[in-house]
């Protein structure tokens, strides 16, 4: 049973006073992720890399399904560690290694190894073509193939030295905690989840806001949405949740303004309390999962009529997807299943046979003007009431 992981992350974006901060909030990631699985894990940074090392008994997929949710990782791979006790000890270690893992090797081969303790007697290119020997005699059918091996095998020389072949793909991103945190309208749709799964994935922290309209919308809409939440939180790590309670607000637009306008006023007004909340928990920007054109309320003209009552960036990260490409991650993120099961939503319980598709703002506005007396006080009355769930 492999005892140590090696985890690749990308080091391109990340020089300097970076590094550090990337890395420890890389493990911190890790730590949490290895806690919800069976085993002990001790999750170490040296000399540049980070190492799981794994403690107690534990179940191989379960692992590796939980590090490829950790945002950051480029790859996972499972090392042998061994003392330094001389080149000939390594060498047949080498070869006992290949024995166990590729019995009988056929195919071709190349040893790279990486010589980070520079007082190791040889040097790398030494160490290299050495083992390559040593294999060769063990395997005589193998053959050395330096531009495109079948198999790379990697020795690296630290205080101890490691061995590896295997690479499992991790998600890629950047670590959860490494730039700031925004608000995600997250809807029992398709859409928003994903839409989270894509900002967290650069390294951005979730919170989230749930517009629910009771009794129009059911507490099995309401669980619908914590799935979801708890979906995206298996990445993001946890989310608090708040669920506002946005029915007298609609009941209110919808008799007081025209009804093709609805879903552009309710945005209006989902945008602000979003925002609101934003800014109560120093989020940096609002997400949605909109896309260009996919239904009325997101033309280019509907856009711009909801973004006009924000301050704070709103982060559209599906803005150029299709549907289809949509679907393709939340089936990947496993969202999917949840998202498509049939209960209300607040935005179709109300919404109007024929919306605007290029509202005027000028008429937005004026249509604003009739809720004067009382949406201050609803909105506040909103705010107050609203229940925050810690997802995780
Ligand atoms: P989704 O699949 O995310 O529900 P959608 O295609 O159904 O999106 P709309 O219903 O027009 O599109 O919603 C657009 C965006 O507005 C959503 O992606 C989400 O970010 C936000 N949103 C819509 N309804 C709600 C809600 N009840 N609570 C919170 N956010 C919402
Ligand atoms: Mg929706």
């Amino acid at each position: 049973m492999t005892e140590t992981f090696l985890i690749k992350y990308a080091e391109i974006a990340i020089k300097g006073k970076n590094r550090y901060l990337f890395e420890d909030a890389l493990v911190r990631q890790i730590q949490h992720a290895l806690a919800k699985i069976e085993g002990q894990f001790q999750v170490n940074k040296e000399q540049g890399r980070i190492y799981v090392h794994c403690q107690t008994d534990y179940d191989f997929d379960e692992l590796i399904e939980a590090l490829q949710k950790v945002f950051g990782i480029v790859g996972i791979s499972p090392v042998t560690v061994l003392e330094d006790t001389g080149f000939e000890d390594l060498a047949r270690a080498v070869v006992a290694y290949m024995q166990e893992k590729y019995p009988a090797y056929q195919g071709t081969f190349k040893v790279h190894t990486r010589r980070a303790k520079k007082t190791y007697p040889m040097e790398s290119m030494e160490v290299s073509s050495e083992l390559g020997g040593r294999i060769l005699e063990a395997f005589p059918l193998a053959k050395v193939d330096v531009h495109q091996p079948a198999l790379l095998l990697h020795v690296e020389i630290r205080e101890k030295l490691y061995l590896y072949s295997e690479t499992i793909p991790g998600p890629g991103g950047m670590p959860v905690g490494t730039n700031g945190k925004a608000m995600l309208l997250l809807s029992g749709g398709i859409d928003s989840p994903v839409a989270g799964y894509m900002i967290a994935k650069r390294g951005v922290t979730i919170d989230a806001v749930y517009f629910h309209a009771p009794p129009y919308t059911s507490e099995r809409a309401k669980q619908k949405v914590v799935d979801l939440a708890k979906e995206v939180a298996a990445y993001s790590g946890p989310i608090r949740l708040h669920v506002v309670n946005f029915t007298d607000i609609q009941l209110y637009i919808y008799d007081q303004c025209p009804h093709e306008e609805l879903t552009i006023l309710m945005r209006r007004y989902m945008m602000r309390i979003a925002e609101h909340f934003a800014k109560e928990r120093r989020c940096l920007g609002l997400i949605t999962g909109e896309s260009i054109g996919q239904v009325a309320s997101q033309t280019m003209h509907s856009l711009a009529a909801t973004n006009e009552v924000c301050t704070l960036p709103v982060y559209r990260p599906l803005i150029g997807f299709d549907k289809q490409e949509i679907v393709n991650v939340a089936h990947k993120i496993h969202t999917y299943d949840t998202s498509v099961l049939p209960y209300e939503d607040c935005c179709t319980i109300f919404v109007a046979k024929h919306p605007v598709t290029k509202p005027n703002l000028k008429k937005i506005r004026n249509s604003e003007k009739k809720l004067e007396e009382k949406i201050d006080e609803m909105v506040a009355e909103a705010i107050r009431t609203t229940e925050v769930i810690v997802v995780e």
